[in-house]
Formats: structure tokens, C-alpha cells, sequence
């Protein structure tokens, strides 16, 4: 336990990433009061059942009166209805966050509604699993994660530094990032592999020649792991995809052009390209387990990460 960092948390929205947060946050004592609001009444039952936090309310607006942190944790494209709820009522000197997949659009979405005097800093923590709801969150989701902060020009450093520290306790490694830049950068380590992902696991389901219980009975040779991935949460995913439109479709245009060139080798039998290639990506593997990324496990570091499988 530490000195609690806030003495009220608001979190708004309580699925898989607020309800790790919440975990980390009552395991850390890093709040005296943490409020909790989500859309849905089942939703919020299930988080009291949970003693996720210490006060339940159904109306997100009246869930951040006297915070000093709110925490947004919705889909993207629900932001700004969000921000806009909840503005009356942000009290001064609050600082308003988010943890959303997409930066630019929740900017674009949230800060017209950000009243003078609170501290509106968006940020993106890199942690998460296939899973939604209260139940999927756990303890510790974002140790060793990195936490992206989008800080807008005239953010407050202190403010800045206040939100770091908060997730350097969640233990995140933290950095800053101009917004767009992180749109591209998350296009291409995330967004893309999951619509890949979608487009692989609904191209094999669509398939005539191969039977869906051969699809299931063989997936072990590789279509597994795509199929982790393309269980993601659809309104998620919808939104992410819909809210980081030109990012995703540069990089799935980079994406088609390099996929071209592999048909071609492939066609041609030319090996030594297609050697090269798969020689390098093993490489980038390897620097990702050197980065404390993933663990080298089989399993690629699944059980290691989400404590539950
Ligand atoms: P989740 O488990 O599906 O939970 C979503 C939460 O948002 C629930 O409390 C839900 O409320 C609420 N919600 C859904 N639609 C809403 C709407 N239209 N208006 C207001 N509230 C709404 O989602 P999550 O995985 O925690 O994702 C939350 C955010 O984190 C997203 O922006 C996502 O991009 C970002 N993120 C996710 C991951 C990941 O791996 N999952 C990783 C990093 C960042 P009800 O259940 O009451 O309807």
C-alpha cells in the first residue's frame, strides 16, 4: 500500500481496462474514494458485486463531481457524448483522462467540452486482452505496459506529471506522443494485425472447400492465434476503426502493396526472397522479447500475462 496519490477517482466505464485500473487502484490504496459509473444498470451491479470501488452511480455526470481524477474508459466514438455529460460538472483543477485506442478523434471529440481549468490529458495505456466486461480486468494488467500520453499544447505540466505518476504506480513504463503520430504508430502494431486478424478468421469462415469443423479441428497449425485477435470486442473494434480511418488505410496500403510482393515470390518460386523476409520478421520477434515485451514461451507468454488462463 502508498499513500493514496487522489483523494476521489471517477471511472467512467468499467469494462476490461477501467476495472483493471480499479483493481490496481484499491490493491495500491492510491485513492480514498473511487465512484464508478457505467451506461448500463447490469453493468454497474456487476462492478458493486465486484467491490471495484466504494460509491456506485448511474449517471456519469454525477459521478465526477469533487473527482480529481476521471478516467474515461468507453469506446472512442462514445467519447464526446461522454466528455459532454460530464463537463458541467468536472470540478476545477480535475484531471480528465481517457484510455482510449484512437487519440486524435477523442481529442477532437472530448476537449470542446473541456471547461477552463481542469486538465484534459489523453492517454493510451498498451495493456489489454481479447476479453471485455468487468470480469475480464485484473491486477497488474498494465505492469510493464507502456502508458502513451497525447498532451495538448497548453497542458499543465504538473498535471502531467501527476497522471505519470499515477500509472508508473499501475507500473506502465509512460512516454509522450504528438496525437497523430500515435494514430500511425498504433495503426501498425495494433490495428492492422487485428484487421487482419477479422479478415483471415471471416475468410475461413466463408470458405466452401473446407469444412467449418476442419477449420476448428485444425487451428492449432496457426489459424488459432489469429482467432484470439479477431474475438476482440466488435463495438471496440467498429469504433477504432471508424475513428483512425487514415491511419489504418496507409499502413493496410502499405499492407497490400507488400503482400503483392510476397504473392509474386510465391508464384515465382523465388525462395531467397521469401527466405529474407521471414528471416528478418524472426528477428523483430526476437527484439520484442529483448524489450520485455513478451516472454519466449510457446504459448507466446499468454498464461504469463493474464493471470487467469
Ligand atoms: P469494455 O470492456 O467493452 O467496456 C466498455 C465500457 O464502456 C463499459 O463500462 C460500457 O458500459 C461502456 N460503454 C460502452 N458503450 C458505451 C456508450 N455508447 N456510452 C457510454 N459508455 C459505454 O471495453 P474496454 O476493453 O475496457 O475498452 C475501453 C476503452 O479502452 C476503449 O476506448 C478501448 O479502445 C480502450 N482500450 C482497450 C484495450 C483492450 O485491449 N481492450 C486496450 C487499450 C485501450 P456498459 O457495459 O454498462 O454498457
Amino acid at each position: 500500500m502508498t499513500d493514496p496519490q487522489f483523494n476521489r477517482i471517477a471511472l467512467i466505464g468499467i469494462g476490461l481496462i477501467g476495472s483493471s485500473i480499479a483493481r490496481d487502484v484499491k490493491e495500491l490504496g492510491l485513492a480514498n474514494d473511487v465512484v464508478i459509473s457505467s451506461r448500463s444498470a447490469e453493468t454497474l451491479k456487476r462492478a458493486e458485486g465486484l467491490q471495484l470501488g466504494t460509491h456506485y452511480v448511474s449517471s456519469a455526470a454525477e459521478a465526477v463531481k469533487d473527482a480529481d481524477l476521471v478516467i474515461v474508459s468507453v469506446p472512442v466514438g462514445s467519447s464526446g457524448a461522454v466528455a459532454e455529460q460530464i463537463a458541467p460538472n468536472l470540478k476545477p483543477g480535475a484531471i480528465l483522462t481517457d484510455v482510449g485506442s484512437t487519440k486524435a478523434s477523442v481529442i477532437a471529440q472530448m476537449a470542446p467540452f473541456v471547461p477552463d481549468g481542469v486538465h484534459f490529458i489523453p492517454g493510451h495505456p498498451l495493456a489489454g486482452t481479447e476479453k471485455s466486461g468487468p470480469d475480464a480486468g485484473f491486477a497488474g494488467l498494465f505492469r510493464d505496459r507502456w502508458c502513451i500520453f497525447t498532451p495538448l499544447p497548453d497542458t499543465d505540466a504538473e498535471a502531467l506529471e501527476k497522471l505519470k505518476a499515477f500509472w508508473i504506480a499501475l507500473g506502465s513504463r509512460v512516454d509522450d506522443m504528438d496525437p497523430q503520430h500515435h494514430d500511425k504508430v498504433l495503426a501498425i502494431v495494433s490495428h492492422l494485425p487485428h484487421i487482419i486478424a477479422y479478415n483471415i478468421v471471416g475468410t475461413a469462415d466463408d470458405l466452401e472447400t473446407v469444412t467449418e469443423s476442419e477449420v476448428i479441428k485444425y487451428s492449432a497449425s496457426g489459424f488459432r492465434d489469429f482467432t484470439r485477435l479477431a474475438a476482440s470486442d466488435p463495438t471496440m473494434w467498429r469504433d477504432i476503426c471508424l475513428h483512425n480511418k487514415d491511419a489504418i488505410l496507409e499502413m493496410l496500403a502499405r499492407f497490400s502493396e507488400d503482400l503483392a510482393y510476397l504473392q509474386r515470390a510465391i508464384r515465382w518460386g523465388e525462395g531467397d526472397k521469401l527466405f529474407e523476409l521471414f528471416t528478418r520478421t524472426r528477428d523483430v520477434r526476437r527484439s520484442i522479447i529483448q524489450a520485455g515485451q513478451d516472454v519466449d514461451a510457446p504459448d507466446f507468454g499468454r498464461h504469463a500475462l493474464d493471470p487467469k488462463k
